[in-house]
């Protein structure tokens, strides 16, 4: 999951940043409006995190251009207002969340997960998938009723696939939802999660479509 974390405060901004990454999240942090547009016309995100205070513009109006313009993603709102008409007017503005300031770190990753999985149209924590099984929350993976140990990247790739529910990804869709702006990634890092996870989960479960990308296996898995 690649999170957009839009805030101008930075002591807030690097707690939610560390806390996320711990947890085993992808996330990028901008800290105005104009950037948080440019950024999501260029990469692929699962969820946005939104301030309403930044610097450049109100955040309910940048909501509401973003939802003008076709923005579908699910945002979740932070704000230190607690005047019930400002959550009203962020949720008519076209939050699908909210949260007030301070929160819980857990919390925040909790609420993730829910607006993630409703945009997915799941109603449970648990992705299953033929014999393999994902809880996304505890990052625990099996396969037949066993559990396999994944690397953060790998368990990252795995839970894309999972959610793309047999699309095909792009190589840089699959670089999106693993590697955040302030990390390097080498070009041949995709190649060798892909090979480790068919090590780990058997061969057939990631199809390579030539020229395309990889998919999820409906035919193995
Ligand atoms: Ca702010």
């Amino acid at each position: 999951m690649r999170v957009l974390l839009i805030e101008d405060d930075e002591l807030i901004a690097h707690g939610i940043l560390a806390g996320l990454r711990a947890h085993g999240l992808t996330v990028d942090g901008v800290t105005t409006a104009a950037q948080a547009e440019a950024t999501l016309s260029s990469v692929h995100c699962d969820v946005v995190i939104l301030d309403l205070g930044l610097p450049d513009e109100d955040g309910m109006s940048l909501l509401r251009r973003l939802r003008r313009g076709g923005m579908a993603l699910p945002v979740l709102v932070l704000t230190a207002r607690d005047a019930v008409e400002d959550r009203v007017a962020g949720l008519r503005a076209g939050a699908d969340d909210y949260l007030l300031k301070p929160f819980d770190l857990n919390e925040l990753v909790a609420r993730l997960q829910a607006l993630l999985r409703r945009a997915a149209g799941r109603s449970v924590d648990i992705i299953e998938h033929g014999p393999l099984r994902l809880d996304p929350v505890s990052g625990e993976v099996s396969l037949n009723g066993q559990v396999v140990i994944l690397s953060r990247r790998e368990l990252a790739l795995l839970a894309a696939l999972l959610h793309a529910r047999g699309r095909i990804l792009s190589p840089d869709q699959l670089k999106d939802s693993l590697y955040d702006f302030s990390e390097e990634i080498e070009s041949n890092a995709l190649n060798v999660h892909i090979h480790h996870l068919r090590r780990k989960l058997g061969a057939g479960i990631i199809e390579t479509v030539r020229g395309v990308g990889y998919r999820f296996s409906v035919v193995n898995a």
